[in-house]
């Protein structure tokens, strides 16, 4: 792991302690792998990626622990998500301002900043449908894996499900 992403991991880890302190949570240790495991990754995984993965460490862990653990850190506003939710939703642990690269292929989803898109207008016209937390733009296309995969491949895979609920 490089050193800017071990910063950037003990930054999101001390401020996930803080905040569960002030807010009375448990700092148990299935929680903190769990964060630890959203905190670690640039995937935007949903919820099963994430039990996978720290069922290796933990293998009394539940899927339904991760569920929930998953949307407690999502009502204290340490982590956000992608998508409605329901099964299948992402979630991500970068709270900096930032927009979304997704493959439509094979679901990858990527973090980029852009000082332009922060600064646009939501129209007044979506204030009729509800009102706006927050907005931010997600770029749509293939990412370069796909791309290269294309030009390569004389017989291309069928396209993914992950990640395409639209
Ligand atoms: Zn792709
Ligand atoms: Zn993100």
């Amino acid at each position: 792991m490089r050193k800017s992403e071990d910063t950037r991991n003990d930054r999101r880890l001390e401020h996930f302690r803080t905040v569960a302190r002030e807010a009375g949570l448990k700092l148990t240790h299935q929680r903190l792998e769990i964060f630890r495991e959203l905190a670690g990754t640039e995937e935007h995984p949903d919820a099963e990626t994430i039990f996978r993965a720290v069922q290796q460490r933990m293998p009394t862990v539940s899927l339904d622990t991760v569920y929930r653990t998953l949307w407690t850190l999502h009502d204290l506003g340490l982590v956000t998500t992608l998508g409605p939710r329901r099964e299948g939703v992402r979630f991500d642990a970068n709270l900096d301002r930032h927009h979304h690269f997704s493959c439509v292929r094979c679901g990858l989803v990527r973090d980029f900043e852009s000082a332009e898109l922060d600064g646009l207008r939501v129209p007044d016209s979506v204030r009729r449908l509800g009102s706006v937390a927050d907005a931010h733009v997600e770029v749509r296309g293939l990412c370069a894996t796909c791309q290269r995969d294309r030009r390569t491949s004389r017989d291309p895979k069928p396209p993914a499900t992950r990640g395409e609920r639209r």
